[in-house]
């Protein structure tokens, strides 16, 4: 297919999990990459290790701001970028990487990192440690027919995309309160425990199905918020669910 969308990968501070789950998705990423998607750059998988001009960019890892050539590499993808996705926990939220205090093998002298979004604009974020195969795959597809699909495929796209560009737009500022009173308090908590194991310092307990937050160990990281499945409860995802599944799966078929 001639009108493929250019795709990005910039490989920062993380356990390379987030590529693993990409490779996890097994044929789903070989008919990604035949139809869809130009993979331009991406050391892993592409072994192109610059950045290059693209529609869309993935960011795995945190930021290590003693690093200067990763500081570049970002802002030169943000330059460089259509759309900047940060993909998993680290890149959204610095996840552990938070409490490196250096001393590392290979690079003792590294002390600190940031999430993404600290440091350049990110237009969508797709949470997870690591986030699901299918998760990823379907943002590719969705980023697709956002920008090569006919209007009615644009129209879901957008609904698909949406709850993970609010997300983005808040970044790191919502914290265990947020799901308190917005998820918790509203009594759409199912229980499911999703929100304390993203919590990167256990500052969520989980017992008979419902979250306790420990607020003097919280560090308003924002992870816990943005992996519940309840907190972005989209009604336009809700009222499209068949319409936009029918739409990935046709695209995969
Ligand atoms: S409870 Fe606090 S530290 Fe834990 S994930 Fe939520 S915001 Fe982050
Ligand atoms: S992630 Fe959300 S729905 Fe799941 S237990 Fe936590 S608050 Fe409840």
């Amino acid at each position: 297919m001639a009108d493929k969308i250019t795709l990005g990968y910039t490989h920062l501070s993380g356990c390379t999990g987030c590529t693993v789950a990409l490779a996890d998705n097994y044929a789903g990423l070989l008919t990604l990459l035949d139809r869809y998607v130009d993979l331009k750059y991406m050391p892993t998988l592409a072994d192109v290790r610059h950045v290059q001009k693209v529609d869309v960019s993935f960011v795995e890892g945190s930021c290590c701001i003693n690093d200067k050539l990763a500081v570049e590499e970002l802002k030169e993808t943000r330059e460089k970028s259509t759309v900047v996705v940060a993909l998993g926990g680290c890149a959204c939220y610095g996840n552990i990487t938070r409490f490196s205090r250096g001393g590392q093998q290979n690079q003792p002298q590294h002390e600190a990192y940031l999430p993404i979004g600290d440091i350049i604009k990110v237009d969508v974020y797709i949470p997870g440690c690591a986030p699901t195969p299918q998760m990823i795959r379907n943002v590719a597809v969705m980023a697709y027919l956002l920008l090569k699909g006919t209007k009615e495929q644009k129209e879901l796209a957008t609904a698909f995309l949406k709850p993970l560009m609010m997300a983005a737009q808040r970044g790191t500022t919502a914290c265990f309160c947020e799901l308190m009173t917005e998820v918790i308090n509203q009594g759409l908590c199912m229980g499911c425990g999703s929100c304390a194991s993203a919590c990167p310092v256990n500052a969520i307990t989980h017992e008979y199905g419902k979250p306790q937050g420990e607020r003097d160990l919280c560090i308003k990281c924002g992870a816990c918020y943005n992996q519940c499945p309840r907190s972005w409860f989209s009604f336009d995802v809700v009222e499209n669910y068949e319409a936009i599944n029918e739409a990935i799966m046709a695209a995969l078929q």
